[in-house]
Parts: C-alpha cells; sequence; structure tokens
C-alpha cells in the first residue's frame, strides 16, 4: 500500500453524486462506524477503516471515523490518533452498550444531516442486526457481507461472494447517499491502518421519548481456546467436504504420520465433526504452520484470514474453480476420501525406509 499525503486533503465533490433529499450536492466523505468493547477499537472496525483509507488515498474522498459512546467518550482517545479527516464522537448514556433503537437513530440523525458519499461498518453480530434497521431509517441501499469495494467512475462498486464463494458479484447501488455497506473480516489490513492526528468533533443526537424496549442481560465471550494451534507446525485442517465425521479419520491417519495437528473450517465445526477450538480464521485461531493441508475447503475469505501465513499449503478439493487453489502453493484436484490415503500410505513408505 503506497503512503497516504498528510492529514489534511481536501474532501472531493464528486460529480453527479446528487441526493434525493433536497438535491444538494455529495461531498465525496467516507464515514466508517468504530464498534468498541472494553474501551478498545474493534479489530473489524480497524480493518474497516483501513480500507476506507485505501480507498480515500486512491481516488481523493475524505474518510470519517463515527464513534457512538457512553458519556465517558471511550475510547474517544484511540480513535484520535487515527488518521482520518474527523473523529465524529457521539456521546449519550443511551450509547453505552448496544441498544438497537438508540444507535439507529443517533446514526440517522448524523448521517441525514451530513449525506456523506457511503457508510461502512464491519459486518459483525451486531451491524448485521443494525445495518438494515438503519438502512430502512434512511431509505438508503444496503450491501451486506463486502469482501472489497472500489470506485469505478462515479459509483462504488461492492463486492461480495455468492454461491459459496464460487463467484463474486459486483454490486451498485443506485439509492440516495449514503450507501451503506458491511464487510468482512479480512476486507481491509488492520495492521496497515494509518495513524494520526484527528479532529475529534462532538456531535449531539437527540434521543429523547426513545422506549427502552431491550436490555442486554449478559455479555457472554467466545470460549478461551483449550488447543493452541498458533505454534503447530503442520495442520491438517478439515472442511466441510469430509463430508461425515468417519471420514475424519482419514485425516487423523495423515496428521499421525506427519506430527501434524488437526484444524478445521467453521462449516467442519458447526457439523460438530471437530471442536470449536481447532476452528481456524476470523473468528478461529490464526496460524502460521510451515505445512497446511486443506483438505474439503473452499477457501472462504473468512478461513483464508486465519490460514494465508502458513509457508506452504495444500489444498484438496473436487472443485477446480475453489478460490482456495488461488493461494495454495500445490494444489489437488480430486475426492480427499482418495487422496489422503493415498499421501498417507506414501509417507508411511517413505518414513519406513
Ligand atoms: C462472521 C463470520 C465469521 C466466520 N468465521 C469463520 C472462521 O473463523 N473460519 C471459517 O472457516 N469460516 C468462517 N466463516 C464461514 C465461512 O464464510 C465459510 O462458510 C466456511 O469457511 C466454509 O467452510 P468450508 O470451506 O469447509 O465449506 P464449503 O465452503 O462448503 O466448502 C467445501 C469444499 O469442499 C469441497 N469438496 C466437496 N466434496 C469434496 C471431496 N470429496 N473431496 C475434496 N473436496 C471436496 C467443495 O468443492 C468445497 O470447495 C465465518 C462466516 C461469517 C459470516
Amino acid at each position: 500500500m503506497s503512503p497516504i499525503p498528510p492529514h489534511g486533503r481536501k474532501a472531493r465533490v464528486l460529480k453527479g453524486a446528487r441526493s434525493e433529499y433536497g438535491g444538494e450536492t455529495m461531498t465525496g466523505e467516507i464515514y466508517v462506524l468504530l464498534d468498541h468493547s472494553k474501551g478498545r477499537v474493534d479489530t473489524l472496525s480497524r480493518e474497516t477503516l483501513a480500507l476506507a483509507q485505501q480507498l480515500g488515498h486512491l481516488h481523493g474522498l475524505g474518510v470519517k471515523a463515527l464513534l457512538l459512546c457512553g458519556p465517558n467518550r471511550s475510547p474517544v482517545d484511540q480513535v484520535a490518533r487515527m488518521r482520518v479527516d474527523a473523529a465524529l464522537v457521539v456521546p449519550h448514556q443511551r450509547l453505552d452498550g448496544y441498544d438497537p433503537d438508540a444507535h439507529c437513530r443517533a446514526l440517522t440523525q448524523v448521517l441525514a444531516q451530513d449525506r456523506p458519499l457511503a457508510f461502512l461498518m464491519g459486518h459483525s453480530y451486531q451491524n448485521i442486526d443494525l445495518a438494515p434497521k438503519l438502512a430502512a431509517s434512511l431509505k438508503c441501499g444496503l450491501v451486506t457481507d463486502c469482501i472489497d469495494c472500489r470506485i469505478d467512475g462515479e459509483s462504488m462498486v461492492f463486492v461480495r461472494q455468492m454461491f459459496r464463494n464460487r463467484i463474486n458479484a459486483d454490486v451498485r447501488v443506485r439509492s440516495p447517499h449514503p450507501w451503506i455497506a458491511t464487510f468482512q473480516s479480512g476486507a481491509g489490513a488492520g495492521n496497515e491502518l494509518l495513524e494520526g492526528d484527528a479532529d475529534v468533533v462532538e456531535r449531539n443526537v437527540d434521543l429523547s421519548g426513545l422506549p427502552h424496549r431491550r436490555t442486554v442481560v449478559e455479555t457472554v465471550g467466545a470460549v478461551k481456546e483449550k488447543v493452541d494451534l498458533t505454534k503447530a507446525d503442520m495442520i491438517v485442517a478439515a472442511g466441510r467436504g469430509i463430508k461425515r465425521k468417519e471420514n475424519l479419520r482419514l485425516l487423523e491417519e495423515l496428521a499421525e504420520v506427519l506430527g501434524a495437528e488437526l484444524g478445521a473450517s467453521r462449516a467442519a465445526v458447526d457439523s460438530e465433526w471437530l471442536d470449536r477450538d481447532r476452528q481456524i480464521g476470523s473468528s478461529g485461531q490464526s496460524v502460521a504452520p510451515r505445512l497446511y493441508i486443506a483438505c474439503g475447503i473452499s477457501g472462504a475469505i473468512q478461513h483464508v484470514v486465519g490460514m494465508r501465513d502458513s509457508a506452504n499449503i495444500v489444498a484438496i478439493n473436487t472443485d477446480p474453480d475453489a478460490p482456495i487453489f488461488n493461494l495454495a502453493n500445490y494444489g489437488i484436484v480430486g475426492d480427499l476420501v482418495e487422496i489422503v490415503p493415498a499421501l498417507t500410505r506414501k509417507l508411511r513408505q517413505e518414513k519406513a525406509r
């Protein structure tokens, strides 16, 4: 990624980007919602902001971060150190913790007033709940679960995967601004988020008369991993393609002869073939072994972000167009029920020599 010019550039006015609300010309600004917990901006929001920074740099668009928070304004200090044209902070008692009614009304007020070009959010469970409500409230188009975004002429093209990640669809929105989009984990590079010295601008919202329809009773954190795959030298990973639990035995035998650990895609974990602590990906562990053998794994972005740093990737898949082959150093197109035992046999023979 090329470095972004110093903070303070002027937002470009996009030709023809007109609002259907009053017809005023929209300035080309991208707003990004920063979700946070325990006083820290979430990784997914950092990734989404990094993507917006990249777009802003390439196309001369302004980028602003939007933080909804309680009266203590946490984590505003962290946001102020990000390279954005402004950090818009909306502090309110009703925004201390997630309340869909309050979050939606606050965002509606800010976005209806500013009408940025686009409003980007991480594709978190919270935002899956919030985004459609917000889009309906603003009467704006919404594209969910995006993996990328680019500017094409005067439109923004949102890229999302379809048909079990086999094809990428380009989606353009033909609604008033802001175009709302949620981005998958891994769409932006959180470690490339640029730091700066943002102007913090406080925004007031009117949340009076809003009913209390929902109370958060308890927040349950993710289960702590018992198996640490991050230190594994080799991993044999099972995907939905193993089809039934009995076939796991084939992978266990391969792992045994290699001295490898077993890993899994979320689909394999959801099928209850392997324990959740063996899941690799955005909501599992991130691994970087010397050898990663992906068996019956398609290569969805949420899996790939957890294993793409592996030194050598071998993919076994019946579908020659599976996205995992774009990443693999060695690809074997075929049925894992035949390939995996053949590999195990060959390795045993080599070891016996
Ligand atoms: C918020 C969120 C978080 C997520 N987090 C994660 C995560 O942490 N980790 C993760 O993995 N996913 C995660 N996912 C899910 C992810 O989007 C994919 O659905 C998942 O990775 C798919 O798993 P898979 O590749 O095993 O299954 P599929 O996509 O169904 O792929 C199965 C593959 O097996 C192949 N196949 C079928 N039969 C055979 C055979 N006999 N031999 C060889 N190949 C065969 C098929 O061609 C196909 O490519 C997440 C999704 C969301 C929305």
